[in-house]
């Protein structure tokens, strides 16, 4: 995984923009007092992370994505693993599941959300076009 690839931000939780500066206020997506606040520029590189008002709202699509992921891949786990398993274990290991990872899943949907319409341009922040 190297810079320019968008699993490297995602996974970094770097700017989609230069891969360098920070995505979040706080990288750590377990922080409650920032959980999942994306700044509003990136300090490396000055380029806006807001592309419009309600931006980020989309991001419920990803997140609920990677909440069915997350989901269908517990209720496997437990059923393939512990196929004797009470009803009320499975429950509480795929709700325990979804609870630990929601912070995270979060996190995740809005930096796959924001890769999705953002593209790596390296730190150079583009010249205006002087011909107009
Ligand atoms: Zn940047």
């Amino acid at each position: 995984m190297r810079k320019g690839q968008k699993l490297y931000s995602i996974l970094r939780f770097k700017c989609p923009h230069c891969h360098e500066g920070p995505f979040f206020e706080n990288n750590n997506p377990y922080a409650f007092s920032k959980l999942g606040e994306v700044r509003k520029e990136c300090p490396a590189c000055g380029r806006s992370n807001h592309r419009e008002p309600g931006f980020y709202y989309g991001a419920m699509y990803v997140s609920y994505a990677l909440a069915v992921a997350n989901f269908v891949t517990m209720y496997v786990a437990v059923t393939v693993l512990f196929p004797q398993a009470a009803t009320w274990v499975l429950v509480a290991t795929v709700l325990g599941a979804q609870l630990l990872l929601g912070p995270l899943l979060y996190a995740l949907s809005k930096i796959i959300w924001a890769n999705l319409f953002y593209s790596y341009q390296g730190m150079a922040r583009p010249q205006p076009d002087r011909a107009r």
